[in-house]
């Protein structure tokens, strides 16, 4: 069972491999907001934000076998359900981001964009949040300061801390955070570096979920692009309906990317990503050298993939599940809050919601409380995950196919552990 699965595990991948839970699940099978472990043991799905229209969803699945069984191959040829694809995709974003690039990882949509940038603006300086994390790749690790112990970024990169109100109680957030971005232009200009871009979930993620008041990061992006900086949103978390503002978190802070960077949802699990961007950074990328190529970024199973992951995303009106299901579920947390309660705040958009567990009575954050309170639930059935700077912030984020039902027992099970844990 369990001990066989972990030695084999251990044996094949050793210290390589990273798992959830000290004592991992042997999965078997999932379905809708729903997973399943070998002893066919239910958990209900808050933690993995891949199968965004649900788990195993038929639409997929019989869009894979059906492509698998016509054609798949490189990406050098003409296919009609490619195109198709992609004119798709780009019907979603605005007249002016009228180009797509397919890749397969989101670390590879990240890396590409700081390239393309880089391209565009002549200059290497890039800005992110303190705590940000982009990808596995090089440059990427290089902008993913919170996969360090010290935070430490190379030269030409600077970091700012996120747009943050709780702890702090600031006022205007997205003021200080616009401030901090115009004094990081200014330090990578001085150094010789220049702006490149900024780089932000519109959801700050593992920073520790931010994403008010409306328009936060407006000012900031305006700062960058006024100075000559690109402004890449990186949509691989909020992006695909899960914000429930429509397709993307962009819409929340009412602005404008220069790119947009996409993965995890957008093929439900199979394993693909892109970067839609303005048609003058692809041509001036391009131009300087030798065109982008890559062997399984959009190829014809990943375009199936992606169709009937945004025709499902449409038809079964899954954005605004999230948006109803998001308010709900923040009503409820938000009703087992109080005195003694661990529960210090209730914040995110849509199915993308972010509790910061405290010592009671204060905003002091309480990792330890965290953790108990995720071990808690995974005993009774539920899976969470905990995101930010200190461990304590429960990061929710479930299959947008959430059922008011799925909410209760979520609820019940958290009322019953988070009450255990309080004063
Ligand atoms: N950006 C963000 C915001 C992410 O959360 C992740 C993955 N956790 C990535 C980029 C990298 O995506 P991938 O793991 O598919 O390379």
């Amino acid at each position: 069972g369990l001990v066989r699965a972990l030695a084999r595990r251990k044996a094949s991948f050793g210290a390589a491999s990273v798992l959830f839970y000290d004592r991992p699940i042997r999965m078997a099978r999932a379905e809708g907001a729903w997973m399943y472990d070998a002893e066919d043991r239910p958990y209900l799905d808050l933690y993995n934000n891949v199968p965004c229209i649900g788990h195993s969803h038929p639409a997929v699945a019989e869009a894979i076998a059906r492509q698998a069984g016509v054609l798949n191959t490189n990406t050098r040829y003409l296919v009609d359900i490619v195109h198709d694809y992609a004119e798709r995709l780009l019907s979603e974003f605005p007249g002016d981001l009228s180009n797509v690039v397919l890749t397969c990882t989101g670390s590879e949509s990240n890396d590409l964009a700081l390239r393309m940038a880089e391209a565009m603006t002549g200059r290497r300086g890039v800005i992110v949040t303190e705590f940000a994390y982009h990808g596995n790749s090089a440059s990427t690790t290089a902008i993913s300061p919170g996969s360090r112990p010290d935070r430490s970024v190379p030269d030409h990169i600077r970091t700012v801390p996120p747009p943050e109100a709780f702890r702090s109680g600031d006022a205007d957030p997205g003021a200080t955070f616009a401030g901090a971005v115009r004094a990081a232009i200014a330090d990578l200009e001085a150094a010789g570096h220049g702006i490149s871009c900024l780089v932000v979930d519109t959801i700050f993620s593992s920073d520790g979920v931010y994403c008010a008041p409306p328009g936060l990061i407006a000012a900031a992006v305006a700062a960058v692009q006024d100075a000559g900086g690109l402004f890449i949103a990186d949509e691989v978390q909020p992006g695909f309906g899960r914000t429930g503002t429509g397709m993307w978190g962009y819409k929340m802070h009412a602005v404008r990317p220069d790119m947009v960077t996409m993965g995890k949802p957008m093929g439900n699990g199979f394993p693909m990503s892109g970067i839609v961007a303005r048609p003058d950074i692809v041509d001036r990328f391009s131009a300087q050298g030798s065109g982008y190529f890559n062997t399984f970024g959009g190829n014809p199973l990943a375009a199936a993939a992606g169709l009937a992951v945004l025709e499902t995303i449409h038809g079964e009106g899954l954005m605004e599940n999230a948006r109803a299901m998001g308010e709900h579920l923040r009503a409820g947390l938000r009703g087992l809050q109080g005195e003694g309660s661990i529960i210090g705040d209730v914040r995110g958009a849509g199915l993308f919601i972010g509790v910061e567990i405290s010592v009671p009575g204060t905003r002091e954050p309480d990792a330890a409380a965290a953790s108990a309170l995720i071990n808690g639930l995974r005993s009774r059935g539920v899976m969470v995950g905990a995101t930010g700077p200190y461990g304590n912030v429960l990061k929710i984020r479930p299959p947008l196919c959430f059922t008011a039902s799925d909410a209760a027992f979520f609820l019940s099970a958290t009322e019953e552990v988070a009450g255990s844990l309080g004063k």
